[in-house]
């Protein structure tokens, strides 16, 4: 058995994808969301020692907890201070966060796209865009750019690109090769409603360029749009959520993943 843990956790697709895998491997395992309020992580990860569960996902509010309550972390979680996934290793429960893997392997499978020597930036700089700013560091970026309304969250998440990392502006956008959207805006609002908030001027969105949002819902946020219609390529925040899932379940079984099934069901889910 795996899971995932959160507070909101309805509306979680971890479930789904991590099922649809199994169906697809022909695993006798299952894949449930468990609703765990603020401030419980600890208590659901005795839980999951008590109980042996393979592999728990980490959603909001609980991954800077998760990261505090596990015996064991990788480097990229002690880098970030925060867990998404837990696996049970042996005994122990280790914490690992799969998000920024899964946003190179996102843009990998979508548009071939390698951070190597590129200019990027990244709009935000929560518990996303610091996985993001990490990894496209580690991917050998030539520069990481930060832009994000609270400068001391810019300063931080900008720290951990080391000495290819900078705070930046909106006026940064235009010269990027990589533009990251790691904010909420463009999410469809909770009563359902399309928001139309674009949170760079699209005036500076160019060809050549590759805009990505990590937003999924919708598929195609008003960035992306606007993107698009600049002549820019266009990559959507389905394949992180799909990619980073699928690492997890790699960890978990210890088998490759069928991402193309996990994505299937995801889509079909979101009404593509
Ligand atoms: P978070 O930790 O709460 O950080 C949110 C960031 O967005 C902060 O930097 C915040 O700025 C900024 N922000 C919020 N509202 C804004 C607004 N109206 N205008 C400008 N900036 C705003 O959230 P997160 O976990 O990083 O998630 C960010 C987004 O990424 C969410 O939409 C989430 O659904 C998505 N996401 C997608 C995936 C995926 O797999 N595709 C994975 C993780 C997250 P301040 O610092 O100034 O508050």
């Amino acid at each position: 058995m795996v899971g995932v843990i959160g507070d909101p956790i309805a509306h979680s697709l971890s479930p789904l994808l991590h099922n649809a895998a199994f169906d697809a491997l022909g695993l006798d395992w299952v894949s449930v969301a468990f609703p765990v309020g603020a401030g419980r992580a600890a208590v659901a990860l005795s839980g999951m020692r008590a109980l042996q569960i393979a592999g728990l996902s980490v959603t909001m509010p609980h991954k800077e907890d998760a990261f505090a309550a596990v015996d064991d972390t990788t480097v990229v979680a002690r880098r970030l201070g925060a867990v998404n996934c837990v696996t049970w290793r042996q005994g122990a429960l280790v914490g690992d966060s799969t998000d920024g893997e899964g946003f190179l392997a996102s843009l990998r499978r979508a548009v071939g796209f390698d951070p190597i020597g590129t200019r990027c930036l990244v709009l935000g700089a929560g518990g996303a865009a610091r996985a993001v700013t990490l990894a496209l560091a580690e991917a050998g970026a030539a520069e990481v750019v930060v832009v994000n309304r609270t400068a001391a969250r810019a300063e931080s998440a900008a720290a951990l690109a080391g000495k290819v990392g900078r705070v930046g502006s909106g006026a940064d956008v235009a010269e990027a090769e990589l533009v990251v959207q790691a904010t909420p805006v463009g999410m469809r609002r909770g009563d359902g409603t399309e928001s139309d908030e674009i949170p760079v001027d699209p005036g500076v969105l160019r060809p050549g360029q590759v805009v990505a949002d990590l937003v999924y819902h919708p598929l195609e946020t008003p960035l992306l749009a606007a993107a698009k219609r600049r002549g820019a390529v266009t990559v959507g925040g389905l394949g992180m959520l799909v990619h980073q899932a699928a690492l997890a379940l790699e960890r978990w079984t210890g088998r490759p993943v069928p991402v193309e099934a996990m994505w299937a069901a995801a889509e079909a889910h979101l009404g593509r």
